[in-house]
């Protein structure tokens, strides 16, 4: 079959488009590489069943025949990351919420089935944990930017859930939690390649706050394989799916564990919030998926011990480092618009 992932060429969708590819499938790749990165996909560049168009996902003349060729769209295209969120606010809503709106209609127009991954974000600072796809959302205020990113992803939902109303699209909705592994950048923010790169170096650990805050992270290679399993079950249609491990670990652990893991001398140096983010920022304490739902339609759990996962990151970015760089850009060659 022939697939689309928007953001193919970023973190998560470039292990998506390895794993379609290994599953036999034709892989369409559209991305505007404003956080992809072509190297993501530089490994796969011999397979004769990629093919990587570089633009927007707004464009919808680029995307339109794209979409039309397509078996299933994975929707993974938006602005993403503690740091661009605060930086670029009109960015993140409207890439968001524009990017998702033409996805839909045009989806909606061909009939394409959507799988649309959203954001444990949505669920903002709640506290009755763990967060159930259900429950209420409990988020801080319009002057926090913050929560701009949790509000147009969202949008997404709601608009999404009401394109399978009126107009009966397919859709599976799949709310992605902390997700980790190799090929994860730092540079937006995200606490373990930054935890490992620090390590590595023999420099102090950043942990934000006093540490106690906790998240439950899991492993990219897992994830990748419950959206498709996800896009492949019917009875997913129409529903929002936790998607992430039920393992809460506070980030002072998390700290400790990167250290053993590497062997590093490196301490831990607390950075107080406003130093780190400034003033648009408020943190969720804690924060750990229900996956009932997401075992009972596709018996899928989060199985890759974190340390293994750590262990996969570390090798990834010595093997980068000791290289002079990241992996080279390659020859992978993307149509532009
Ligand atoms: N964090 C940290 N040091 C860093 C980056 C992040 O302590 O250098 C913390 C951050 O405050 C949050 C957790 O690690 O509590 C996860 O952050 P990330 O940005 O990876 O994801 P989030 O869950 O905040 O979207």
């Amino acid at each position: 079959m022939r697939m689309l992932i928007t953001g193919g060429a970023g973190f998560v969708g470039s292990h998506l488009a390895e794993r379609l590819l290994n599953l036999g499938h034709e892989v369409d790749v559209l991305d505007d590489l404003s956080t992809g990165r072509l190297e993501n996909l530089s490994h796969l560049e011999a397979n004769g069943r990629l093919r990587v168009t570089t633009g927007s996902v707004t464009d919808e003349g680029l995307l339109e025949p794209l979409l039309a060729s397509a078996q299933v769209v994975f929707h993974l295209a938006a602005v993403v990351g503690v740091d661009l969120v605060l930086q670029s606010p009109v960015r993140t809503i409207e890439t968001n919420v524009l990017g998702t709106t033409s996805v839909l209609r045009l989806a909606s127009r061909h009939s394409i089935k959507v799988l649309l991954t959203s954001t444990s974000e949505v669920y903002g600072k709640g506290t009755r944990l763990p967060f159930s796809e259900d429950d209420d959302r409990l988020l801080g205020p319009t002057t926090r930017s913050r929560w701009c990113y949790s509000e147009s992803k969202a949008v997404d939902e709601f608009l999404a859930l009401a394109y399978r109303q009126e107009q009966g699209l397919p859709v599976v909705i799949a709310r992605l939690f902390n997700t980790v592994g190799p090929r994860q950048t730092g540079r937006y923010g995200m606490v373990l390649p930054r935890f490992v790169s620090q390590a590595i170096a023999g420099e102090p650990l950043t942990v934000f706050g006093d540490g106690r805050q906790t998240r439950a992270f899991a492993d990219v290679r897992d994830v990748v394989r419950a959206l498709v399993r996800l896009s492949e079950c019917a009875a997913a249609e129409g529903q929002v799916v936790n998607v992430g491990s039920g393992s809460e670990i506070t980030i002072n652990d998390l700290a400790r564990l990167v250290i053993q893991v590497t062997g590093s001398n490196s301490s831990v140096q607390y950075v107080p919030y406003e130093q780190a983010h400034g003033d648009g920022f408020e943190e969720t304490q804690r924060r750990v998926p229900d996956v009932a739902r997401v075992k009972a339609l596709i018996g899928w759990e989060a199985s890759t011990p974190l340390q293994e996962t750590i262990s996969a990151v570390v090798e990834e970015m010595s093997r980068a480092q000791a290289g002079g760089a990241r992996p080279s850009q390659g020859g992978m060659q993307a149509e532009h618009s």
